[in-house]
């Protein structure tokens, strides 16, 4: 069984799970500051190697390249070196969010438009 200690980057932890399920012969559990790994079967052995290896994929491909994972025992730390706390900004299948306000639709247009009332005030 391993930890995964990810209070840094909670608002991945359930994309890192699911991707990390896909990769490995574990299943996932999400708790409030960690994913617990569980060996698919008792035979499957997820390799502490292996699963910072996925980790890593997993934050380069997010884009978060602040990260540093750090090894003890079965526990896994990921720890982000800015202090930052990962927030990701995560609209709706098809929807468009505004970087400044947060503001949300699904038309481009629109978008832009309202993008520019940003920089005129
Ligand atoms: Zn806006």
């Amino acid at each position: 069984m391993i930890t995964i200690q990810c209070v840094d980057i909670n608002d991945l932890k359930p994309d890192l799970a699911a991707y990390l399920s896909e990769k490995l012969p574990a299943v996932p559990v999400i708790r409030t500051n960690d994913i617990v790994l569980d060996p698919l079967t008792r035979e499957s052995e997820i390799s502490i190697d292996d699963v910072c290896t996925y980790i890593e994929t997993f934050l380069t491909r997010e884009n978060i390249n602040d990260c540093i994972l750090s090894v003890d025992g079965d526990k896994i730390l990921v720890n982000t070196t800015s202090e930052r706390k990962i927030n990701v900004i995560r609209p709706d299948f098809g929807l468009l969010a505004c970087p400044h306000c947060g503001l949300v639709t699904p038309y481009k247009e629109e978008m832009d438009v309202h993008i520019r009332i940003h920089y005129l005030f």
